[in-house]
């Protein structure tokens, strides 16, 4: 599953939604967390107070059929399941299954009733009608209506519902959303839907049979093996998968969907279906949306040695949904983010989540965690398949810069919820797996396991594991047990420091030279908080660049200690040490070197990541020429960089350093064919000495031409920094014929710089336009509004609560999960107004007034939600 983290993205850049958020951790005095931490007896046992195991075997699900049809006005689904199973081992007369919130009519055996009993609401338990062993297998029919919306929910901050079950919109009443039904099971929500052991370690194969009205297209895993038209306008589409997975990835999903076609070559010259599942306005997008997955099934299935084991691959685009997307068998969930227009595409795509939930059906799906504790196995792979697919699509700096953001995620993440184990027994509650260490941090410590073995052996190593447990579960020592296999070596101590501990490491090195000048030595100091942390076994490199030579010599070396000392010959003077010259590892290295070697840096290495830190590091230190850097920095190959080098262009003064540079500036701005590079040009561009008229010129053409909402937005905001009076006024000249995207931008240029007319605008847009809006446009258009309206005048708020009680009431799923925060936004910029009101002697009684009326509706607000 990926989660959607697109949300970070929105809080970051909605500056007005005043988040207490604070990113930089305390680096040496590292939060710990939870209480299920070792507790000492004596010094040689230590236990946990608290151990997530996972589920014990008592039966071993065989095949499980469904036979469901819907009854959409009260939101049920009525079940027939056709279950097979035996004793896992020890002789049983009895099964136990998880159905939630369900209401059982029979469970019956060849035509004879069963006694079950089933009064919690949460296990069904069923007494067979003999004893079996753990050789006879035995079939129980069970039928039964699901009432998903009837049953007492929660959720997490990752899996935002446990409803297992979703009808969207199912008697149609909003115009605006496509009525749907689906599902989504991780992590053991299926069970609302069928009776079943929702537990990873239990596999099934499965049978799915929809009955549905004829004008619904229905998707679940395996393959559509029959589609038969039944009485009344009624169709059953029969879909059947062979292949065992875990209950937690069944899914199902229905609507009138259109389905574009794509397909997928296997080596043996068989073909599977790739299909594209999405609403129909949205079909000539989706090949521009999904259209790489077919090359993505390839590579991956060439890296791994392992054809992908599934009957198809299909991708739908649900509305609501509850996660980022989610990845059942062959049957993949996303939410409705993912839909992009060409013009949104040129700023960003999701080709990581297609690749995270594709590679999931690898690692998640044929072979899966055996209990969430193990999640990692599941999403550290899927995490570094983004890398993977970035390198081979993209190349090594795409997949470096985006391994950057991933470890930031990690380390915000850890800064923010506390350290724990990656494989961690000891959670309090299973949905806090799913967070930036089984996932980000997971993926880069496969990164570093990945250069430690090289790659031969890595790759090799993950496919030993996968066959050696395909449709299995697996706990991480199959996985460190697959790498010893193939490597020869006792990985126990990499293990033990990266799955079965916590932190990272946090490096400071400097260096000094022998009097003879002939050695130099390298001081390594791990400053990571020892007392939570482990002291490091680092296999690493150091570099030494010399004089004159074309290329570093490498030495390696292993770190083991808190404090180390490694020294080398050189017959050179040294323009250039660097630790860890790959950059591989999970690491924050500071190293204390001279500006000049930083310089070298930038222009000798080949990683992204050691030529950004040297390029900011250099010009911090205030190196020789730092024009000539920022100017060859702003013509680097890689994008990353040249929209680096204009923020720090800008940072250090040296815009107008040059014509070059100015030169340069432009032609970026203007030619640069990466949006990010062009958006990035527009501040360091406002701050050239070239004349006010010219740039507004310059920016206003941006504004309408840039084919990037990225470039147009970044122009305007730019523009307006240069002069709101320009800003404004140009708002207003293209408000009439501005496309959607505009609209947006011009929104936010009012929420920053309109007066008392702008009010017609964005009540035109709430009121009669809110249907253009959805997901971020919408949760953007509500803060703009009303970042708006706390700069006017307090008369001018009245309208604050109504259009409130309006996105209460209208408000897609971002705005509902938005929603709180905005009315809390209002209220507390209120509260302080109306502080300062009351402080002031001369203030109008008549505001004080208003403004506590205000309070006070918007108080109800929140309070009758
Ligand atoms: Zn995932």
């Amino acid at each position: 599953m990926k989660l959607k983290l697109l949300f970070l993205t929105i809080l970051n850049s909605l500056a007005m939604i005043a988040s207490p958020i604070t990113t930089m951790e305390d680096e040496f005095n590292t939060p710990t967390h939870n209480p299920g931490v070792a507790q000492s007896f004596d010094d040689s046992v230590k236990v946990r107070s608290i151990y997530n195991a996972s589920r014990t075997l008592l039966t071993d699900l065989i095949h499980t059929k469904l036979e469901v049809s819907f009854d959409w006005s009260n939101a049920y689904l009525i079940g027939r399941e056709t279950l097979t199973a035996k004793p896992h081992f020890y002789p049983s007369d009895s099964i136990i299954l998880d159905a939630k919130g369900m209401e059982i009519s029979k469970v019956s055996m060849n035509g004879i009733d069963l006694i079950y009993k089933y009064d919690d609401g949460l296990k069904l338990k069923v007494k067979l009608d003999r004893e079996y062993t753990s050789s006879e297998e035995y079939t129980l029919i069970i039928e039964y209506v699901a009432k998903p919306n009837e049953r007492e929910t929660s959720g997490s901050a990752a899996i935002l519902s446990d409803k297992g079950l979703y009808f969207i919109n199912p008697k149609g009443e909003d115009p605006n959303v496509m009525p749907q039904i689906w599902t989504q099971g991780e992590t053991e929500s299926n069970s609302v839907w069928f009776p079943t052991i929702d537990a990873p370690n239990s596999k099934t194969t499965q049978e799915l049979l929809i009955t549905v009205k004829d004008k619904y297209v229905t998707l679940s895993n395996g393959d559509l093996i029959s589609s038969k038209k039944q009485k009344n306008g009624l169709r059953t589409d029969h879909w059947k998968q062979d292949l065992p997975h875990a209950p937690y990835l069944f899914m199902m999903a229905v609507g009138e969907f259109s389905i574009v076609k794509d397909s997928f070559t296997k080596k043996d010259g068989s073909s599977i279906d790739v299909n594209y599942y999405v609403e129909p306005e949205y079909k000539d997008d989706a090949r521009a949306i999904f259209g790489e997955t077919p090359a993505m099934i390839k590579y991956f299935s060439e890296l791994l040695d392992l054809e992908y084991p599934w009957d198809k691959y299909n991708q739908i685009v649900v509305r609501d949904y509850v996660s980022g997307a989610m990845e059942n068998t062959g049957a993949v969930i996303f939410g409705d983010y993912v839909y992009k227009d060409s013009s949104e595409l040129l700023d960003n795509n999701d080709q990581s989540t297609i690749a995270h939930e594709l590679f999931h059906h690898w690692f998640g799906d044929l072979v899966t965690c055996e209990s969430w504790a193990n999640l990692p196995l599941n999403e550290s792979f899927a995490n570094y398949s983004q890398y993977l697919w970035d390198e081979f699509r993209y190349g090594a700096d795409e997949a470096d810069y985006q391994a950057e953001v991933e470890v930031e995620g990690y380390y915000q993440s850890a800064a923010y919820q506390g350290y724990h184990d990656l494989i961690w027994y000891d959670y309090l509650d299973k949905e806090d797996m799913f967070d930036g260490h089984s996932y980000n941090k997971g993926g880069r410590i496969l990164h570093m396991l990945r250069a430690y073995l090289g790659d031969d052996a890595f790759f090799l190593g993950l496919n030993r594991y996968l066959t050696k447990n395909k449709f299995t579960a697996a706990e991480v020592h199959h996985l460190r047990m697959a790498f010893e296999d193939v490597s020869g070596e006792d990985l126990n101590w990499f293990f033990d420091q990266w799955f079965l501990g916590k932190g990272h490491l946090i490096l400071f090195t400097d260096y000094e030279l022998n009097e003879d000048g002939n050695e130099v030595i390298l001081n390594i100091l791990q400053r990571q908080n020892k007392e939570d942390f482990p002291v490091y076994r680092i296999p690493t490199e150091v570099a030494i660049w010399t004089e004159g030579a074309s290329n570093a010599d490498i030495h390696k070396i292993t770190i083991e200690e808190v404090s180390e000392t490694f020294s080398f010959r050189v017959s050179e003077k040294i323009v250039n040490i660097q630790i860890d010259p790959k950059q591989v590892l999970l690491a924050k290295v500071f190293e204390d070197k001279p500006a000049a070697f930083f310089r070298h840096q930038f222009y000798h290495s080949d990683k992204y990541r050691s030529r950004k830190v040297a390029l900011e590091r250099a010009l911090s230190m205030h190196c020789d020429d730092p024009k000539d850097l920022v100017l060859d920095a702003l013509d680097d190959k890689f994008w990353e960089i040249r929209a680096s080098a204009a923020e720090l262009a800008l940072r250090y003064g040296l815009v107008n350093a040059n014509a070059q540079m100015q030169n340069a500036i432009i032609d970026k701005l203007e030619n640069d064919s990466k949006s990010q590079v062009r958006s990035a040009m527009c501040a360091a561009y406002t701050a050239t000495d070239l004349s006010l008229d010219e740039k507004l010129q310059k920016l206003k053409q941006l504004i309408l031409n840039d084919p990037s909402r990225m470039v147009r937005s970044n122009a305007f905001s730019s523009l307006v920094d240069l002069d709101e009076g320009a800003g404004l006024a140009i708002a207003r000249s293209i408000q009439k014929d501005a496309g959607d995207d505009l609209l947006l931008t011009i929104a936010e240029v009012y929420s920053a710089v309109g007066e008392e007319q702008e009010r017609l605008f964005f009540e035109d847009m709430i009121f009669n336009q809110s249907d253009k809006w959805q997901n971020e446009g919408e949760v953007r258009m509500m803060f703009y509004y009303i970042t708006y309206t706390l700069r006017q005048d307090i008369g001018l708020r009245k309208k604050l609560p109504e259009v409130l009680n309006f996105y209460k009431k209208n408000g897609g799923s971002y705005v509902k999960m938005y929603f709180s925060r905005a009315v809390q936004y209002c209220i507390s910029s209120l509260q302080e107004e109306l502080s300062m009101l009351n402080s002031d002697a001369d203030s109008d009684n008549k505001d004080v007034k208003t403004l506590e009326d205000l309070l006070l509706e918007l108080g109800s607000i929140t309070e009758n939600e």
